[in-house]
């Protein structure tokens, strides 16, 4: 007891080694972290506990939309925490009606599930798609490589990353691969017992890929053709990063305003940024498959609390107020251009750029290319992302040589400027 008690203490004082060592000592291993804890936000800059600020160009993984502290929804937290937290869902309560009208005028014509994650909502798709399929004998659900659909069982299952698999076999049953953006490769590994195809508009985890529209538009005839749902994970790509509600929505106006009309997918998971960092997951599944689950057939304690509704109603309400679909899509645009006259002007460390609105990814050059990263046991991109940690940026990497950008929507153009600066600074040493 009294260990415990001088641990905690020395936690206290704020020190950086005092905290990592009641982790070292407390919490699972699961997480590989970057040497850096946070004690306090404020829009997009960050402080760690030593009093460094950094500029954060990774938003929490795509979760922080509206950046940290934002003092409207401080304000919503604190009202909605002193009038009601949590009613069962053996109960009705007026906010997430609201939420989920308001979830269903953006996606389309369909009913919404609330859940806690992005892995949860996916797997509430599952257990949609297996539903519909289940009394044909029809399971099988498709998904593509460098795709990540969570961490449950079910989403390592679905995930095209040997990484998430390995030491947890077998598999949940009924879940394969195919290249992503192939369509052909989709439709030769449909089987009598395929009933759903998962994608990603925009790849996150798998380095920032996004779909073709030609892709996207494919998949849809497929999916009729075939009668298979389409289920599209927008957990990380959606909720206006792009410049519209989801990514498939932003990456079809290539094709004009019919294709983006006509392509109405089957199923949406949502979670990261619908809650700016107070947990809360969804899914979205339209009208004609809408009331297949049924009364009993699926569940969460907590799913669409009255808290989790205020918030998430508040986020929608200012991402929409202050026009920051519009900000993602210029700023986004802006950035993606400074960025490629970076990979330009250092071809010896940067190789492309990639995505859209404010989800952006940079490809490194293989880390052998890079004198200062040959010799490190960590990746390129972990050893990228830890440079800009020293020069006060914190970004996300994607495999082992890409970084991600994917901060807040309310991100101004001189604050992308600043970090823009500091790539340069880190990537021109890198190149010397
Ligand atoms: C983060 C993520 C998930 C999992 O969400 P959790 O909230 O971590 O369970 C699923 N799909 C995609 C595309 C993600 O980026």
């Amino acid at each position: 007891m009294k260990d415990v008690i001088a641990e905690s203490t020395a936690a206290g004082t704020g020190s950086f080694e005092a905290i990592r060592a009641l982790f070292e000592r407390n919490v699972v291993p699961s997480y590989a972290r970057f040497d850096l804890a946070f004690s306090r936000g404020q829009g997009s800059y960050l402080w760690d506990v030593t009093g460094k600020r950094y500029l954060d160009l990774g938003g929490g993984i795509a979760v922080c939309c509206l950046g940290h502290a934002h003092p409207e929804l401080a304000d919503t937290i604190a009202a909605q925490a002193r009038k009601l937290v949590h009613v069962s869902n053996l109960y009705y309560h007026e906010l997430q009606g609201q939420l989920a009208s308001e979830l269903v005028r953006l996606i389309g014509p369909g009913k919404v599930f609330f859940c806690n994650s992005g892995a949860e909502a996916n797997e509430g798709l599952f257990k949609l798609a297996r539903k519909f399929g289940h009394e044909e004998g029809r399971f099988e659900i498709l998904t593509t490589y460098n795709s990540f659909h969570g961490r449950t069982l079910a989403g390592i299952s679905a995930t095209g990353q040997e990484k998430v698999k390995k030491g947890f076999e077998p598999m949940v049953q009924g879940f394969r691969h195919v290249p992503f953006n192939d369509i052909d490769a989709m439709r030769n590994a449909i089987s009598p017992a395929t009933v759903a195809v998962m994608v990603e508009g925009v790849q996150g985890e798998g380095g920032v890929n996004p779909a073709t529209p030609e892709y996207l538009l494919g998949l849809r005839k497929l999916c009729d053709e075939f009668n298979l749902l389409l289920l599209m994970d927008e957990v990380q790509c959606g909720h206006f990063r792009t410049g519209r509600m989801h990514s498939y929505q932003r990456l079809l106006e290539a094709c004009g305003g019919t294709a983006t009309a006509m392509f109405v997918p089957d199923g949406v998971s949502m979670a990261k940024s619908l809650g700016n960092g107070f947990p809360i997951g969804a899914f979205w599944v339209r009208d004609k498959y809408a009331d297949l689950l049924g009364p009993g057939t699926h569940a969460t304690t907590y799913g669409g609390g009255p808290l989790a509704c205020a918030v998430a109603l508040k986020v929608l309400e200012i991402i929409q107020r202050d026009r920051l679909a519009e900000n993602a899509r210029a700023l986004g645009a802006w950035l993606k251009n400074q960025l490629d006259k970076l990979v330009q002007r250092y071809p010896s460390v940067l190789k492309t750029t990639r995505g859209v609105g404010l989800m952006l990814g940079i490809e490194l050059v293989e880390k052998d290319k890079i004198p200062a990263f040959a010799h490190g046991d960590k990746p390129a991109s972990a050893q990228f992302v830890a440079k800009l940690h020293q020069a006060g940026l914190l970004t996300v990497p994607a495999g082992p040589q890409v970084i991600r950008l994917l901060p807040a929507l309310n991100l101004q153009q001189q604050q992308a400027q600043e970090g823009l600066d500091i790539i340069e600074s880190v990537v021109s040493k890198l190149a010397a």
